[in-house]
C-alpha cells in the first residue's frame, strides 16, 4: 500500500491525477501503475485499470486469480468492475470514495446512478435493436472453440 501511495504522489508531481496501484501475488509486486488520464488522453487510464494491463501483458494472461491489488483510493464503478472482470482476489485501499469527491472527483455519484433504474439515470439508456444484437449472441453460444472468461 505505501507503493501505492508513493505512485499516487509521483503522478501529481508528473501531471497525472493523484492514485496509484500495485498488483501483487504471493507478497510479490507484479505491477504497478498510476493514473494517466490527462497525460494519454484517456478517461479509462484509471491507476487499477492501467495496472491490471500492466499485470496481465506480465504474466500473459486476462485472469488475475491469485493476485491482489494495492490502490491508493477506493475504486470508482469501472475499476470496481475491471477489477471484477480480471477476478482479483482481495482489494486493499487507501483513500476512501468520500475523500476522493472533496477533491473533485466524484465516484460517489456515479455509485448513485448505479443504484437507480436505468429510465432514472442522468444519461439517457435505451435498448435499441436488440433481435439484430443477439446473433453475435448465438454465435458465441454455438462457437465450441471459444475461450470463456
Ligand atoms: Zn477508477
Amino acid at each position: 500500500m505505501r507503493r501505492a501511495i508513493a505512485l499516487s504522489e509521483d503522478s501529481v508531481r508528473q501531471g497525472g491525477g493523484p492514485f496509484g496501484a500495485v498488483i501483487a501475488r504471493d507478497g510479490e509486486i507484479i505491477a504497478e501503475a498510476s493514473n494517466s488520464v490527462t497525460l494519454d488522453d484517456d478517461p479509462t487510464a484509471h491507476a487499477e485499470v492501467n495496472c491490471i494491463r500492466r499485470a496481465c501483458k506480465k504474466l500473459k494472461t486476462f485472469d488475475l486469480s491469485g493476485c491482489e491489488i494495492f490502490t491508493s483510493c477506493e475504486p470508482c464503478p469501472m475499476c470496481l468492475g475491471a477489477i471484477y472482470w480480471a477476478h482479483l482476489d482481495k482489494i486493499y485501499y487507501g483513500n476512501t470514495r468520500k475523500d476522493a469527491a472533496t477533491i473533485g472527483f466524484d465516484d460517489d455519484m456515479i455509485y448513485h446512478e448505479l443504484a437507480l433504474d436505468p429510465s432514472r439515470r442522468q444519461k439517457p439508456m435505451r435498448p435499441l435493436l436488440r433481435a439484430e444484437a443477439l446473433a453475435a449472441f448465438e454465435m458465441w453460444k454455438n462457437d465450441e472453440g471459444k475461450i470463456k472468461y
